[in-house]
């Protein structure tokens, strides 16, 4: 083979590992047999474990496909492509996999495709795969499939690549067209626990997707890479390394030549942004510096970072996170512990608070868990208690198997907690792990143990909840020192006033609070409050010492201190390590006690060893060590930031706090606890968040110049700023004030903030106000009071009211809430950062709870309450009709006579019996709803939904009366937003209109129904007990008013379901009486709740919106990972299904209609077509001759897309390689405007010097483009609205730039161009640039999707949330007339190893989905005009 000696090769495996390491070096030492690394020659006892497990599924996989009589087990040596085909055409059965092959690489045919593509042939060497999967079909014809079988828990980019290889040299030895091969290849992983293999663990990925990349990787990239010489291949030493056989000779050569692999754990993205930045800047005085020293020097250059500043602000801001520098720009820029670490090669502190490592405790509880991955479990641990208490003095530390863990933990932690009940102890505790990976190991074995272990067996049950009491942070319990506060709120909501609970269910109460059950109602109230105050006490927030050792009332813990310290984190956040890449024990260890005792601390691979060979003394004598090491990096840590000189506070803000174990295991029922457990882990997760900004000072929160105060009408005050820096959001839903941020002095030093030298935000308690209407009130006040003095005195809480470009300023208005001691000082800067507003939670968990408590034991499904069964069994929810199979059948008859008795209205002439006269799909939804208890309404985008639910439920009514069913019923409608409940109560009043316009029409029924907005629930009138209510509220009023007036409702509606959350749509439908119907309508392929925190996929379901929850439970009742939209088999024609599907649009056209259906289970009936006007619109636009080239691009591409819709010649765009037949006009083509409506752009940036061109300019360039295209759709259609869609708010915020630097000149041409910054759903003629989040729900003629993504080497990161189907699916479908899709090669050719996210897989078919059937065309970007 030329070009490489023989006895060269990359097996798939080598390239799996080089996919792996991310690494072209590793890649290029193993081809050309590079020996200075010494290879191991024994791989470690840890990678052997890994690859029992790996062997193990493999063999059970193979065990049950042989018993399953799937398997053709082949037992040669490597074989040709004959051999491979005699075999499969002896085996007689239709359906079989193939394991045990083993063929050479068809190098023959390789070699011709890399001497196609010029390129010099690289040799690949043997493959084996796993198993392949043979179809026979009818017609004698082979189908094929690669499959490998991996024990990971998801599937990898390495996967992707070995199962493509294989499938690569397979298609050159199965010729077609007797073979055809497969259009996926498949990963099969293990399934859950407990279960056997299945065709469901199968994960398949389409070939098309990982063709483009992967054959651009091969057959050109890989031989002109392997073709440099050693010297010139990429290389950054880092994380990933750690097995790389090469590490050694990478490590010392990192620090040997200053590369940024000398400084620890920073991984290849952020290596490649600091690359680019030194290349941003680099003079010619720095080009014979190492890039350690450059960074140095960069830091230290004012002038040079000034620059960074302006030009690039937001690539700065990602270069402080790396450094783990300050956001804030300050005078001098403060040294990065992380560079100085690696230029002096000593260990430097990083100057940044700290509340997740105590300064101190009274007893340190170490743990070392080793994880032993051939059983995926604990394999053996190891306790140490360290303590002046008598108890602890000389105590031996405790050692065991998986299964003694619990027991003997549980021994230690009874033995502290009765220290507290000697007099005067309140000894503080505090466990600590090594590293991430224990903690999560001990919390998972903690919860499993929960979950499996025999509830007969006490002993262990209670040590269980000891444990889980006491160690877990996210476990189902929560015991948090935060969580008695969100519990205890529930609770105060659960016991309401005086009377409002039985008996039994105060009893219920006091059960799962483990207390005693006797006494009268009141006893049992008191008790239960008494319960409130003492969790809240012990529970509680500690009272934390000031510098001078006096408490300060509210001054409590700060953030919220782990459970359990996982120490590696701690010192990464604290000090800079002189350690090349990465770092493990052993080595942070030396590198902080010094080299004197370096060999005492045992390694993961020492330890393991022991394990494997059974030596338990030696194992047990080496985890003691770790133990011992473990503490005293510890206390090196905090005797190095206490003693620091360059830190200005103590960087430790909290101490550990007094040990508690509370076990507050509130519901009982399963999916309860669970949706119990998520909907306060929500609220922790984002005080997380908070918490961590706060304590830094909120380097990211927008600056603010004051400037003047003015009065209102009604009395009170806003104050005007000028923006300095950052962003701001005027929040979409500005119907009310929710006060949601708060506003301090930014002073010049954060030592003068307080006396405890913290940012008063961190000391603000979020919790105690959450759920409070701003301003307070004489009864909300005392939660005011209650917050610390610094807090009352220094802080405001606040609302946006205004944004206002003027000029180069931007101004805000904001109303402001606090102390009348606070004043604002004309001239001074003040910071505005979020804070926790949430309405919902104490009420949702307080449902929860009482839900809970109407669970009897051992119940059928239906004796649970409706929300209950609703989402645990919809199947049987929805089976349970209402009345018996007559009635049904009594409403359907009546139904179909008033759709034709409105038909027979509509051919008369009559347009509002038009209106009232429902379209196929959409009476189909009708009648769902009269005869089942549940109808998931499935509306794609335009397919009218709103319209639907509102007809449906007056017919509903009307059906009723016709049947004479007299009961009056309620009817409760609710939404996410205000404007959607709006919609609703419009859409009810039109159709009511239109029904008494008729004339002649039997209109009796109407006088009997009431349609009611409940603004305030606990407010609004009762119902009179003789009408039909239809009541629309938010899920927060509604809630209010069924508490308040003891409602028990017939029918529940949620519109827009995709976007509340379970949890939500509890408030709701907790009130539905027994047998009351449901109806869920929304968009399952629009975008979910945003989540906080993560969740396990087991429960996923449970964690989305309630319409997701249905819909994935609807149609795989047992599935147990992952969402599917419904396949036909379970749509509406479906005797058991819930769910049906719109499809008349009535806002896309053909082109998108059908564009945008291949992603539901049905296409749509489009009801409109394409504007003719809008080609001949387009085609009056001129160039006026002073545009720049990207204004003469944007012009020239709507000037060619008019001549395509007209017929005409145009030589720019590229034609659809799909055309959609079912979109071309009947009447003469010749004649008649074709219409299109799907364009695509692709944007191509260039520059001289290219790596000095930085990501905002890229931004710069995309917004450019788009700004042009409006301008000129503008021109041309000046009164359609036009929508902006960005994903990121850097794009929205530099497509408003590039719109507001031009309105001048363009003013005179266009009248005034009015950039819409509020409104959702903009008037005619307006602009709307804004994240595609908040454009959900509404809709504009024009639709411009800015996804492109030109800067190549941060696209990686930021293509998972760009290919999100969802987004891309939401942004394209709010267009009615035309979608213009601005996008680059980047996105749509993007790495493999973004495949390996199923979601991003899903986006990127559905853009090349886009671009098959869009015109197209490249436009060029040249980004040094804009540099
Ligand atoms: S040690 Fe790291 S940098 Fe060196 S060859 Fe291996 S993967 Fe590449």
């Amino acid at each position: 083979m030329s070009g490489s000696p023989s006895g060269r090769n990359i097996t798939a495996t080598t390239l799996a590992a080089y996919y792996h390491f991310q690494c072209d070096l590793f890649l290029h030492r193993s081809y050309h047999s590079f020996d200075g690394g010494k290879p191991r020659a024994q791989p470690s006892e840890l990678s052997k474990a890994q690859f029992e497990r790996g062997g193990g599924w493999e063999s059970s996989l193979l065990k049950w496909l042989d018993d399953e009589g799937l398997l053709l087990n082949v037992l040669s040596g490597l074989l040709e492509g004959s051999d491979i085909q005699e075999m499969i055409e002896l085996d007689d059965r239709h359906h079989f996999f193939i394991t045990g092959l083993s063929f050479w690489a068809p190098q023959a045919a390789l070699a011709k495709e890399f001497k196609g593509r010029g390129q010099q042939p690289v040799r690949f060497g043997i493959a084996k795969p796993d198993l392949i999967e043979i179809k026979k079909t009818h017609d004698g014809n082979i189908w094929w499939q690669v499959i490998d079988a991996k024990s990971s828990k998801a599937v990898k980019t390495s996967h992707h690549v070995q199962i493509y290889l294989y499938h690569l040299f397979l298609q050159q030895l199965l010729p077609l067209p007797r073979y055809t091969p497969a259009e996926t290849a498949s990963v099969w992983l293990t399934p859950s626990p407990g279960d056997s293999p299945s065709l469901d663990g199968l994960k398949p990925i389409a070939i098309s997707l990982l063709s483009l990349p992967l054959d651009d990787f091969m057959f050109r990239k890989l031989p002109a890479m392997l073709a440099l010489s050693p010297e010139s291949v990429k290389w950054h030493f880092n994380p990933l390394c750690n097995g790389c056989p090469y590490e050694k000779i990478c490590s010392t050569d990192a620090v040997r030549h200053g590369k940024l692999g000398a400084m620890a754990n920073i991984n290849i993205q952020d290596a490649q942004l600091l690359q680019n930045v030194l290349g941003l800047t680099r003079t010619t005085s720095s080009d014979h510096l190492t890039d350690i020293e450059d960074l140095d020097q960069l830091l230290n250059s004012s002038k040079r970072l000034d620059k960074l500043h302006d030009l690039y602000p937001s690539t700065v801001r990602k270069v402080q996170r790396i450094l783990k520098l300050p956001t804030r720009k300050s005078k001098d820029m403060p040294k990065s512990a992380l560079v100085m670490a690696a230029k002096t090669k000593t260990t430097q502190v990083i100057n940044r608070r700290n509340f997740t490592l105590p300064n101190s405790e009274d007893i340190t509880v170490t743990i070392s868990i080793v994880h032993d991955p051939s059983i995926s479990e604990i394999g053996t641990w190891c306790i140490s208690v360290f303590s002046n208490f008598e108890v602890f003095k000389h105590p031996e530390p405790l050692h065991g198997s998986s299964g003694q863990l619990i027991p003997q933990l549980a021994s230690i932690l009874r033995t502290i907690l009765e220290l507290r009940s000697s007099a005067g102890n309140r000894p503080r505790t505090q466990c600590y792990v090594f590293a991430p990976a224990e903690r999560a190991a001990l919390q998972s074995h903690l919860i499993n143990a929960a979950l499996t272990s025999s509830r007969s067996d006490e002993d262990l049950q209670s040590s269980i909840r000891l444990c889980i009491g006491a160690l877990c942070d996210g476990a189902a319990l929560l015991s948090t020192a935060f969580q008695p506060v969100i519990l205890s709120g529930a609770l105060l909501d659960f016991l309401g006033k005086r009377g409002d609970k039985t008996k039994t269910q105060l009893q219920g109460c006091l059960d799962r609070l483990g207390l005693p059950q006797e006494g009268n109602i009141e006893e049992l109230r008191l008790r239960i409050q008494a319960e409130v105050n003492r969790i809240k006490t012990e529970g509680g927030r500690l009272q934390i010492q000031s510098t001078d050792g006096n408490c300060e009332d509210g001054r409590r813990e700060l953030g919220q201190l782990p459970r359990v310290v996982a120490v590696k984190l701690e010192v990464e956040r604290l000090l800079a390590l002189p350690i090349p890449g990465y770092w493990d024990l052993p080595l942070c260890f030396t590198s902080l006690i010094g080299n004197m005792r370096a060999n005492i601390c045992p390694s993961e691979e020492d330890i393991f060893s022991a394990y494997r060979g059974g030596r338990e003394d030696d194992v047990t004598s080496m985890l003691t060590t770790r133990n011992q090491c473990v503490l005293e990096i510890i206390r090196d840590v905090r005797r190095r930031v206490s003693t620091d000189p360059t830190s200005t506070n103590s960087l430790l803000v909290n101490q550990a706090r007094v040990l508690s174990a509370n076990f507050m295991d509130i519901c009982r029922e399963d999916y309860l606890r669970k949706l119990f457990f998520m909907q306060q882990f929500e609220v922790l997760t984002k005080l997380a968040e908070l918490w961590q900004a706060r304590i830094d000072g909120c380097p990211d929160a927008p600056l603010l110049e004051y400037q003047f105060t003015n009065r209102t009408v009604d009395g009170g005050y806003i104050h005007s700023f000028t923006l300095l820096s950052g962003a701001i959001d005027l929040p979409s839903d500005k119907e009310r004030s929710f006060f949601d941020f708060i506003l301090t002095e930014d002073k010049v030093l954060p030592a003068a903030e307080n006396q405890f030298g913290v940012p008063v935000e961190s000391l603000f308690d979020d919790l105690s106000v959450a759920n409070l209407v701003f301003p307070l009130n004489k009864y909300t006040m005392s939660k005011w009071t209650s917050q610390a003095t610094a807090v009352q005195n220094e802080l405001f809480v606040t609302d946006i009211q205004d944004l206002i470009i003027q000029g180069n300023h931007t101004k805000v208005t904001l109303r402001t809430w606090g102390s009348f001691e606070l004043r604002l000082g004309r001239g001074k800067r003040y910071r505005l950062s979020p804070r926790l507003v949430d309405f919902n939670i104490g009420k949702v968990l307080n449902t929860l709870v009482e839900l809970d408590l109407q669970v009897p034991s051992d119940p059928s499904p239906s004796e649970l309450p409706p929300f209950l069964q609703l989402f645990s069994d919809p199947h049987g929810f929805a089976q349970q009709s209402h009345k018996d199979d007559n009635t049904v059948s009594e409403y359907l008859k009546a139904e179909a006579l008033i759709h034709r008795s409105l038909r027979e209205l509509w051919s008369l002439g009559s347009t509002e019996a038009g209106s009232l006269t429902l379209k196929q799909s959409q009476r189909r939804a009708t009648r769902r709803i009269l005869s089942s208890r549940l109808t998931v309404i499935w509306g794609p985008p335009g397919t009218g939904k709103t319209y639907t639910i509102s007809l449906s439920l007056l017919r509903l009514i009307q059906v009723r009366h016709r049947c004479k069913m007299q009961e009056p019923q309620i009817i409760f409608v609710t939404a996410m937003t205000h404007a959607a409940i709006e919609a609703v109560l419009s859409k009810l009043r039109r159709l009511v209109g239109n029904h008494q316009i008729i004339p002649n029409l039997d209109i009796a029924w109407l006088q009997s129904v009431k349609i009611e907005h409940v603004a305030k629930g606990v407010e609004h009138s009762r119902p009179d007990g003789i009408h039909t209510y239809i009541y629309a509220g938010t899920v927060y009023q509604l809630f209010n008013f069924s508490k308040r007036s003891k409602l028990e409702v017939d029918c529940a509606v949620i519109d827009e379901a995709g976007q509340l959350g379970l949890g939500a749509a509890s408030l709701v439908l907790r009130s539905l009486r027994s047998g009351g119907k449901v109806v869920v309508a929304g968009d399952s392929e629009q975008l979910a709740p945003i989540l906080t925190a993560q969740y396990p996929r087991l429960d996923s379901r449970l964690f989305g919106s309630i319409l997701d929850c249905l819909m994935y439970t609807a149609v795989q009742p047992n599935a147990q990972d992952g969402m599917r939209p419904p396949s036909p088999a379970f749509s509406e024609t479906s005797e058991i299904s819930t769910i049906v599907q719109l499809t008349e649009n009535f806002r896309l056209n053909p082109d998108l209609g059908n564009f945008v259906s291949t992603i539901y289970s049905k296409a749509f009936q489009p009801q409109k077509g394409q504007a003719r006007k809008v080609a001949t619109q387009l085609k009056q636009l001129q160039l006026q001759g002073h545009e720049g080239a990207i204004e003469k691009d944007a012009c020239n591409f709507l000037l060619d897309l008019a001549n395509a819709m007209l017929r005409s010649s145009q030589a720019r765009l590229r034609p659809p390689r799909m055309i959609d037949l079912t979109s071309n006009n009947t009447e003469d083509p010749n004649k008649m405007p074709r219409p299109i409506s799907l364009a695509l752009v692709r944007l191509i940036a260039t520059s001289i010097r290219q790596d000095q061109i930085g990501y905002e300019t890229h931004v710069r360039g995309e917004a450019a483009f788009g700004a042009a295209l409006v301008r000129f759709i503008q021109r041309a259609s000046p009164s359609e609205t036009i929508f902006v869609a960005t994903p990121h708010r850097i794009q929205r915020h530099a497509v408003k730039e590039a719109l507001k630097s031009s309105v001048d000149d363009l003013s005179s041409a266009l009248g005034d161009l009015e950039i819409d910054k509020n409104e959702i759903s903009p008037a005619r003629g307006k602009v709307t640039v804004d994240t595609i989040e908040r454009l959900q729900g509404s809709e504009a003629a024009f639709v411009i999707c800015l996804f492109s993504h030109t800067h190549t080497s941060s696209a990686t990161s930021a293509l998972d949330f760009l290919l999100q189907r969802r987004r891309l699916n939401v942004a394209i479908s709010r267009a009615q007339t035309l979608c213009i899709v601005v996008t680059s090669d980047g996105v749509l050719h993007p790495p493999v190893r973004v495949l390996a996210n199923a979601e991003s897989a899903k986006g990127l078919a559905f853009l090349r989905a886009f671009e098959e059937r869009a015109w197209s065309t490249d436009v060029i970007i040249d980004l040094d005009a804009l540099a």
